[in-house]
């Protein structure tokens, strides 16, 4: 594997396809900046989709997150040198809309880990599986050996005005009964829309609620707007039942290597130093019927898939940023709070908003 500098901190990391997409021979392992949004279009346009075999296998063992990072040192490289990431997955439903049943999105998607030997961090929000066709949709997960984390009951944003918070902590506990039945349920807790608190009482108050109840934060390092991608297609099937999903396949494939590729670089500037990473998706039809090419994309770009439980070992899981508002991906505040990256930093980090006119540029 060919190395370059890509972090500005001097560290030598994997080039990536994705990075050389946009370089020309001359500059390719120079650092890439954020891309505009004609720079999004091109990769859009080139994203290649396949169905590359996965080699890569866990060995990640549930047992070792619940005892917590063991070394307060920075992760070590792989012998592959290849940046590190988990999947994380919020919200599983029972209901994902009349294109896909959650029968068949589990089918799909529990077979992708399979494959890879990965298990994956499942965030359950307690108002979308509080029925018995919900506990067998879990049930299946829980059996693959998937982790099943805290997302809150009512999926309310904590950086709310109105959501005070004894409102949000007994939200937290609402969704206790809900994952309780399950071998594999694990102490994860993962902010709704990754709002950790408006004022420095609630921050603080609820992280303190957290390591009470034995929890930690379920990070999530790579945030990404899956969920509009989704929303757009099915929005375009309700208008057209025949209308081509593929489209919608290579913008998430695009959209998230992008985001990839910005959150990692964040991170190495931020950090100095590689971390394993958690992307975020959600259970939804479109993530269904596609994350296996996003997870050939991602190893051809040249990441390498591990399982959650790993990732989440890591000490920059304990970092506790102290912004306000507090909360986005983990990367993105400890980049805030370092106060070095402010014309990098966004806010929020993402949204639907950022992606909504590419997505009307491209007619989808
Ligand atoms: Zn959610």
């Amino acid at each position: 594997m060919v190395t370059s500098p890509l972090c500005s901190a001097g560290l030598t990391v994997p080039s990536c396809e994705l990075v050389v997409l946009f370089h020309s021979a001359n500059s390719r392992y120079a650092y890439t900046p954020p891309m505009n949004r004609r720079q999004f279009l091109h990769l859009f346009k080139r994203a290649a989709v396949g169905t590359v075999g996965a080699q890569v296998a866990s060995s990640g063992r549930f047992s070792r997150l619940l005892a917590g990072p063991k070394s307060q040192g920075p992760v070590q490289q792989t012998k592959s040198g290849r940046p590190q990431v988990a999947i994380t997955m919020d919200d599983p439903s029972v209901d994902i809309g009349p294109f896909l049943t959650w029968q068949e999105a589990n089918r799909r998607l529990l077979a992708c880990f399979a494959q890879r030997k990965l298990n994956v961090a499942l965030f359950i929000c307690g108002m979308r599986v509080d029925r018995p066709e919900g506990q067998k949709l879990l049930s299946e997960w829980d059996k693959a050996g998937h982790l099943l984390c805290n997302h809150s009951y009512s999926h309310l944003s904590f950086n709310g005005p109105k959501v005070t918070y004894e409102r949000f902590a007994a939200d937290f506990t609402r969704n206790e009964p809900v994952i309780l039945p399950y071998s594999h349920r694990t102490p994860l807790f993962r902010y709704p829309a990754l709002k950790e608190g408006d004022t420095t009482e609630k921050r603080d108050g609820f992280r303190a609620l957290l390591k009470e109840h034995g929890y930690r934060n379920g990070y999530v390092t790579i945030d990404a707007s899956d969920w509009y991608v989704d929303d757009r297609m099915q929005a375009r099937l309700t208008k057209d039942s025949n209308a081509a999903k593929e489209p919608y396949r290579d913008y998430l494939v695009a959209h998230l290597l992008d985001r990839a590729t910005f959150y990692r670089q964040l991170a190495l500037d931020t950090l100095g130093h590689e971390i394993p990473h958690t992307l975020l998706v959600h259970y939804r039809p479109l993530e269904a019927l596609f994350l296996a090419d996003v997870m050939s994309a991602f190893e051809r770009a040249g990441w390498e898939w591990i399982s959650a439980d790993k990732a989440f070992e890591d000490p920059v899981f304990l970092r506790e940023p102290q912004t306000l508002p507090a909360g986005e991906s983990l990367v993105w505040a400890l980049a805030e709070e370092s106060g070095r990256f402010k014309n990098r930093l966004r806010y929020p980090g993402e949204d639907d908003v950022y992606e909504n006119p590419k997505m009307n540029a491209l007619g989808l």
